[in-house]
């Protein structure tokens, strides 16, 4: 749960603190462990309890894939979108750019370098 919102309904494209993982043998911690790991190790780089690999958040880094789960929801839940809102980006790097075309009807306000994007699916704007 993150602001209120189910961790079903959130999917973070460029990944995720809240886990991490072990660069070697894939074995997944929380990020307590991640914290407790990073902060008692001498040499600040968390590993593995099992292989000694590097443990990594489980974030997206450029130049790597985003997550199954971004491409696995983007076409049914922006059929279904109502309301788009896109804070914090210039939109200029894709596949994110192209995101604001994806909902049927749409306005678009630019405001102090955000862009907010308002959809509705019966062509009403919702603010
Ligand atoms: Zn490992």
């Amino acid at each position: 749960m993150l602001g209120g919102v189910p961790d079903d309904k959130i999917i973070e494209a460029h990944g995720t603190f809240k886990e991490a993982y072990c660069q070697k043998c894939q074995e997944m911690y929380d990020l307590k462990w991640l914290k407790d790991a990073i902060f008692k190790n001498d040499d600040n780089v968390p590993t593995c309890l099992k292989c000694q690999g590097v443990v990594r958040p489980n974030i997206v880094f450029f130049g790597e894939a985003l997550p199954q789960r971004f491409w696995q929801h983007l076409d049914q839940d922006f059929q279904a979108c109502d309301c788009l809102i896109v804070l914090g980006t210039s939109l200029a790097v894709a596949p994110f750019n192209g995101l604001v075309a994806k909902p049927s009807s749409r306005k678009s306000i630019r405001h102090s370098g955000l862009l907010f994007c308002l959809f509705s699916e019966h062509g009403k704007i919702i603010l």
